[in-house]
């Protein structure tokens, strides 16, 4: 049996009704599917230089995860904002059946609580949802597409590259963005439904907020604490730093409402936050070294006809 659900857009609009197996029913584990052949394939027909994205780890990749079981649930088209077109959609990455809409239930509802902190402090500001779930292939699909672009930057041709200049370049890809791993136990975080990144939206002047640079930006104002230290440095000139001061202050407004809810912020992108998943129990582990974290969130997949 299958369920029909929507994708939400700003104007409200049902722009378009997909198939999606029974993913609030199904328990987690059921929804789960490895097709390890298929994907594989998948990355060499868009990578053209081959998997170097099992090579890749991440300190969080040692959390072990006990699945919770919750399921996806769409983000309700009512209570946010939502970046549209969906940014990744329009370069074609290959959602399928899936939707970027979606979280897993705890995490939504601790998105729900951070929006209703954001309200109390800025009344006309609402969370705004660049991207949640992703699927495997979208990782894939991004990482490559993300190497493409640091290629082109660099004014360096993927069949003439060096040894050393391609390790260069999917260094800074592996920066910012997770290997499309397809071992269950190093999952990237958006393909477990408990990450989102996220902006915020002033709905009087109907313009995201200003926070000094944009989502996936492959430089260093990324760091979340790049425009403080800038606002701070003393060679900063004044109109700089009233800028840098404004992007800080946003900046922070939209941590601490998040944490405030639960969530942690990714330690080099402003826009990034998780709860429930390995990065979370990583970082809330540093924090809490006494304590022990897991994750409760591992990879989920839609199976659809
Ligand atoms: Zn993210």
């Amino acid at each position: 049996m299958n369920m029909n659900y929507s994708k939400p857009t700003v104007d409200g609009s049902l722009r378009k009704s997909i198939l999606l197996s029974q993913v609030s029913e199904l328990p987690v584990f059921e929804t789960i599917t490895f097709q390890p052949i298929l994907r594989i394939d998948n990355f060499e027909r868009v990578d053209g230089n081959r998997v170097q994205m099992m090579s890749v780890s991440k300190p969080y990749f040692q959390v072990s995860i006990v699945e919770s079981g919750e399921t996806l649930l769409p983000i309700p088209q009512n209570l946010f904002a939502f970046e549209t077109p969906h940014p990744y959609e329009v370069l074609g990455a290959p959602y399928k059946q899936a939707s970027p809409y979606f979280l897993r239930e705890g995490v939504l509802d601790a998105l729900k609580t951070a929006q209703s902190y954001l309200k109390q402090r800025q009344p006309h500001w609402q969370i705004m949802i660049f991207d949640a779930y992703r699927p495997i292939e979208v990782q894939a699909f991004m990482v490559n597409f993300t190497y493409a672009q640091v290629l082109q930057e660099k004014g360096w041709q993927a069949e003439t590259l060096s040894a050393p200049q391609k390790d260069d370049a999917w260094q800074e890809v592996y920066e910012l963005w997770a290997p499309p791993n397809l071992d269950p136990k190093a999952p990237p975080p958006h393909s477990t439904g408990a990450a989102v990144d996220i902006t915020l939206f002033d709905t009087q002047t109907e313009e995201p907020v200003f926070m000094g640079s944009e989502i996936d930006e492959l430089s260093a104002r990324s760091h979340p604490h790049y425009f403080a230290e800038l606002a701070s440095n003393p060679r900063t000139s004044p109109d700089e730093k009233r800028l840098a001061e404004q992007a800080a202050h946003n900046r922070e407004i939209l941590y601490e409402m998040m944490r405030k809810a639960g969530f942690q912020r990714h330690l080099q992108e402003w826009w990034h936050f998780c709860l429930g998943d390995q990065m979370w129990a990583w970082l809330t582990q540093q924090e809490q070294p006494h304590l022990s974290f897991k994750a409760r969130y591992g990879r989920i997949e839609p199976v659809g006809p």
